[in-house]
Formats: C-alpha cells, structure tokens, sequence
C-alpha cells in the first residue's frame, strides 16, 4: 500500500512550493489508492513561529488536499507532531551509539571553530567533522568510557553524531533524478542528537518515515543532497529506506535562478494574504485567494509546475488530475513560475 507524507516545517507561511509537494503527494496517493499523512517537523525551536501550522491546515484545506493521517486527523502513529516525539528519537539516536555507529561528541563552540579553521587552511571542502578528524576531538571514539560517563553525569553539553564510513559508496535510484552516486568521505559527522536534546532533521525525519512506513518520499529538489545521508542512516538502523522522487525546483519567471522567499511577493506567494510579518521578506505579501482565484485554479496552475501530462488537455479538476498523474510524467527541469499562467487558468474558471 502507497504511504506518502507531506512533512513541513512550521518556520512561516507556506511557500509556493510546499503546497506543490503537497499536491503532487495527494495526487500520487490517491491514484495510487493510498495514504497522505501530514507530519508537522518542528524541531528547530529557533525558526518555530507561532500560528504556521495552522496557516499549513488552513491551505491546504482551501486547495482541497484532503489528509488521511495526522495532525488535526489522528491516527495509528500519532502523535505527528516531531516535538511531541522527542524522547522517542533520543533513544534511536543512543541505540546508534550503543551499536558503534554513532557517537558523542563533547567539543565545545571555540573547539569546532578551531578545527573549521584548520580544516579551511588544509583546503578541505568538508569543513566539519569527518572520518578523519574525529579523531582529533573530545567524543566517545577517543575519550575512554569512565570519561565519557564522568563528563555526562556532570552534566557537559554534547552532541550525538553518526559515524559517516570513510570509504563507501552510496548508490539509489531517484525515481525523477534517477542514479545518484555519492562518496561518503564528502558527508561529515552529521550531528543526529542535538545538544538541547533535540533531534536533527535528519534522524527525526528518517525515524518517522520509518515508523510511519512511508514507501514515497516525494519532496523538493533541495533535499536531495540530504538524500545519501538518509540513505546511510537507514542502513545504518537495518531499515529498508522508501523510494525517493525529487521534484524539479521552481524558478524566477525569467528562468534565471531559483524562485525564493527573498522574491517577496512571487517567491512567496503565499495562498492567503500573511497574517504576520514575513521574516524572510519583512513586506506583507498578498495571497491567490485575496486575489479572487479560485482555489481549483491554482491547483491546476501548481500542476503544470513541473509535470504535464503529455496530452493536449490543459483544464484539469482535481479528479481529473488524480486520473492523470503518474511520477514518471514529472520533468527534471526546474519550473518557471509565471504569475500570468496562473491568471490564464483563474480566467478559465
Ligand atoms: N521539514 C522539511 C521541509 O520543511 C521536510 C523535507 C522532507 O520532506 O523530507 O521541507
């Protein structure tokens, strides 16, 4: 059975492109027969603003993306929320350590600034820790185990990192991307526990979609230099890891450069008008649905946003959308966002 997951992180409104991931993870699950669950990634205290994850239900629900799991639904795995899950990460993270494959790692702020340094003056593109360099650093590989005990029971700040192998090679197949081959000397010590006692990104998105037997993972391009390192934490944990489809980025209307928040009012075109101020673009930007669109419209218009479905058609209701959509139609290229094709389809509403 297709599990899909839209998991955004509640860090302002919703941009553009979330909401296509969304819809493009609704269209599959539902043609496919499956689930879409939403998982609210909230990890990072310091990007939190208040009120986000409702904006995230409430446009969703205007462009009629229907959930089957999680927040304001419920189900099997909840709670969906990661800060609500933070215990349970904790001990992935100490079960690595207690296998080998991962480790604590006491250096302070000045010591991590000192081996950055280091590190830049040897020009190595890798500027943190790494196979290498581990063993230059106060963590549970070099210190003996009565000290690693003695500095956590004083209390001493540290971090759990996974042990990156020096030599391998990590292979998987993306289903738009298709082959990616990376070395695992170019990926560091990547920290997984936090000091705060929080999990990073990647062990709590990884642990989720493991638990939540997710078997898609369709996000945008931007994580898909996370993607080895997912796929050496599954390994790492002995689970089997989802397939992965990467969607194309979305661009500037003139095609040069990547469509972003500091775009302000394109970037951030926000589906309701913000009702904070944005902290990326400080400006309030106005939204589809203050612009009169029609919420069938826009989603229509975030269709064609990197996926066509080679016929003629060019006005789709959502059923009709479900009908035609297939992964393999999604193209590589970056998408250009133009304003002015979303107003075609408004008019022809
Ligand atoms: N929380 C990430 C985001 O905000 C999710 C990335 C992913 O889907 O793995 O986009």
């Amino acid at each position: 059975m297709v599990r899909v997951r839209f998991a955004p992180s509640p860090t302002g409104p919703l941009h553009i492109g979330g909401v296509r991931t969304a819809l493009y993870n609704y269209l599959f699950a539902r043609k496919m027969g499956g689930k879409m669950l939403l998982r609210i990634e909230d990890t990072d205290q310091t990007r939190y603003v208040p009120g986000a994850e409702d904006y995230i239900l409430e446009a969703l629900k205007w462009v009629g993306i229907e959930i089957d799991e999680g927040q304001g639904v419920g189900g099997p795995h909840a709670p969906y929320r990661q800060s609500e899950r933070k215990d349970m990460y904790r001990q992935y993270a100490e079960q690595l350590v207690s296998e080998g494959k991962a480790y604590y790692a006491f250096d302070t702020a000045e010591e991590l600034d000192a081996l950055r340094k280091q590190l830049e003056e040897a020009k190595v593109d890798n500027t943190s820790y790494n196979a290498v360099t581990r063993m230059q650093m106060k963590n549970s590989i070099t210190l003996s185990k009565e000290d690693v005990d003695a500095r956590i029971a004083n209390g001493d700040a540290y971090v759990i990192r996974l042990k990156v192998p020096l030599k391998e090679e990590i292979r998987f197949k993306d289903i738009i991307r298709d082959w990616v081959v990376v070395h695992s000397s170019t990926i560091d010590d990547k920290v997984l526990l936090k000091s705060d006692g929080m999990p990073t990104y990647h062990l709590a998105n990884i642990v989720d979609d493991h638990l939540m037997e997710v078997t898609h993972v369709i996000r945008g391009e931007e994580w898909l230099p996370s993607a080895p390192l997912h796929i050496l934490l599954y390994k790492a944990f002995g689970w089997k890891a989802p397939e992965f489809a990467h969607l194309p980025l979305l661009l500037k209307p003139e095609g040069n450069g990547k469509l972003s928040k500091r775009d302000g009012l394109l970037g951030n075109f926000p589906i309701f008008p913000l009702e904070w101020k944005d902290p990326f673009t400080d400006e309030i930007a106005r939204g589809f649905k203050q612009d009169g669109y029609f919420p069938e419209a826009v989603v229509n218009f975030l269709a064609f946003l990197g996926w066509n479905p080679g016929t003629e058609q060019e006005i789709f209701s959502m059923d009709e959308l479900i009908d035609s959509f297939t992964l393999d139609k999604i193209h590589k290229a970056g998408a250009r966002f133009m304003v002015d094709k979303a107003k075609w389809f408004n008019q022809h509403y």
